[in-house]
């Protein structure tokens, strides 16, 4: 990027992108990370559990990284995030860095997974380390939920959820490890509400799955939050 073409977008972002700022930041476990953002903008915000906050890791692009807040305080202006940072990305690496008093370019909340009318029915959550923060956004609407997550380093993952209060019905299983049988038998007798994001390929084998269920879920909301070889997936 050239400095004058870096120079326009970041004045084209300045009118497009509200600045936060970083006022907490707490490692969960080896590859995670809890950060608070403070923000005037925020106080304006109806918050829906599920929706997505979008950030700027790197001024000179428009380039986007899209991420869950896992709560909303409009008085104070106040969202978390929990981010798993896997590899070199723009925004794994903005993550690693970060520390109390930086700033950063939000863009949102906007409309993902709408939660709100999950409660009345069970719920079965898939997902992997980036849906963690999915997981504490549903338990703001319901707790009759099962959870299973696929992650490359379980133990990572399951110490991290006693913390966030995941503690009944969840099972954390390595990567590509028979993910499948354990959705299936967690869905019940009853039609339940499936909830499965992470990984496109678990997403897509999940939902096509899910077909087969002998008592096929009521309703499905997926949605894929990353994709092997392919960046910045919203
Ligand atoms: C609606 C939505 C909500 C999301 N919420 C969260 C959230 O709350 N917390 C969170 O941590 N993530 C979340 N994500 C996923 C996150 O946006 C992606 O992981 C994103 O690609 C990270 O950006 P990056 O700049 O680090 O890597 P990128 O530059 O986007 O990607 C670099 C490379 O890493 C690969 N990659 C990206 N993520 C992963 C991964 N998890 N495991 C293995 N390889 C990966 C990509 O395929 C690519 O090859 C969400 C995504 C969406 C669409």
């Amino acid at each position: 990027m050239t400095g004058l073409a870096g120079r326009l977008l970041d004045l084209a972002g300045g009118a497009m992108l509200d600045t936060a700022q970083v006022t907490a930041v707490s490692p969960l476990a080896p590859g995670f990370l809890r950060v608070r953002l403070t923000a005037e903008a925020f106080r304006k915000v109806t918050w829906v559990p599920g929706s997505k906050l979008q950030f700027r890791p790197r001024r000179g692009t428009m380039s986007l990284r899209t991420y869950t807040p896992i709560g909303w305080d409009a008085e104070t202006g106040e969202t978390e995030l929990i981010a798993y940072t896997h590899g070199d990305g723009p925004a794994a690496t903005w993550f690693r860095q970060v520390a109390v008093g930086d700033r950063c370019e939000v863009f949102g909340p906007r409309n993902s997974i709408d939660l709100r009318d999950v409660a009345g029915r069970p719920v079965v959550f898939v997902g992997d380390e980036t849906s963690v923060a999915l997981a504490c956004a549903l338990r703001t609407v319901t707790t009759d939920v099962s959870y299973i997550f696929e992650a490359q380093d379980p133990a990572a993952l399951a110490g991290l959820l006693p913390g966030l209060n995941i503690t009944e019905r969840a099972t954390v299983v390595a990567k590509d490890t028979g993910l499948l049988p354990l959705a299936r038998a967690a869905a019940g007798p009853g039609p339940c509400i499936l909830v499965v994001t992470g990984d496109a390929a678990t997403v897509h084998a999940v939902r096509r799955d899910s077909l087969t269920w002998p008592l096929k879920p009521a309703k499905v909301k997926g949605k894929a939050y990353w994709a092997e070889g392919r960046a910045g997936l919203d």
